[in-house]
């Protein structure tokens, strides 16, 4: 499960002013897809379109053939996880952060998760492993590890389909190649991977689409469109 599809979806916040014009593509289910191209071309307005919060004025978006349209929010937030660009941390324990929203979920699986998003070693390293504390009052994480703590959050609801919005954050080198570690070791799970991002250097994805103020000028795998540069 976890096939996603969009199929012609024009789009506008304003109905008068379309920011998407005609949006085609298909994610595999378990395949990664990277949305790439410059600011304000739509990366960021795709990835809220999956989640409904507004409604799309042409063409159609299905997850696993069904057209979203019909489906509740609620089970689209079971189908779907979104890695928030900037997460705001609890000022409790780094355990009690990644396992926020999954009442009742065992340490094995909180570590699991943090493993996946290449987190586990850094805590267990910390003062008190998983029962350090974090957040504003308490130990205080970088960019990159505080991303990897919201993509292990997100990972132990287990979502089909995961969402990472990059296509605004202004993320150092280091931390965009520790993300992007994360990324190829998701990329290798059964999950289906929609990564939107400035960048064309991004993951090993298995389609790359180049958008451009609303249109898809371009697509193809990585090493093709390096190639084109
Ligand atoms: P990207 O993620 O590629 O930088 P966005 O999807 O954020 O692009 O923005 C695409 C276009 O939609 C831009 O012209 C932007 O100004 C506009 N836009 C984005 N969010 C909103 C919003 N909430 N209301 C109105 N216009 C918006
Ligand atoms: P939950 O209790 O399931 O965490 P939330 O209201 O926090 O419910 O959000 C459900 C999903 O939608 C989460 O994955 C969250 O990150 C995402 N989400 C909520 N608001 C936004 C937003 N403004 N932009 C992008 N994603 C959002």
């Amino acid at each position: 499960a976890g096939e996603v599809r969009f199929d012609q979806v024009r789009f506008g916040y304003d109905p008068e002013r379309e920011i998407l014009h005609g949006v085609s593509f298909t994610v595999p289910a378990g395949h990664t897809l990277a949305i790439v191209g410059p600011s304000g071309a739509g990366k960021s307005t795709i990835a809220r379109l999956l989640f409904r919060f507004y409604d799309i004025q042409g063409g159609r978006i299905s997850i696993d053939g069904q057209d979203i349209a019909g489906v509740t929010q609620q089970s689209l937030r079971a189908a779907i996880g979104i890695v928030p660009q900037d997460m705001v941390l609890f000022n409790d324990t780094v355990g009690y952060n990644i396992g926020y929203g999954r009442e009742g979920a065992t340490q094995e699986e909180i570590e699991a998760a943090a493993r996946a998003a290449s987190i586990h070693d850094f805590i267990m390293g910390l003062p008190q492993g998983y029962d350090t504390r974090v957040g504003e009052r308490g130990l205080k994480l970088s960019g990159g590890e505080k991303q990897r703590v919201a993509i292990a959050r997100t990972l132990l609801k287990d979502p089909p389909v995961l969402v990472l919005d990059e296509a605004t954050s202004a993320l150092d080198s280091r931390t965009e190649t520790e993300i992007q570690e994360v990324l190829r070791s998701i990329a290798r799970r059964r999950t289906t991977l929609i990564v939107a991002h400035r960048l064309s250097t991004v993951v090993d994805a298995e389609e790359i689409v180049v958008l451009d103020q609303g249109r898809i000028v371009e697509r193809g795998r990585h090493a093709d469109l390096v190639r084109a540069d």
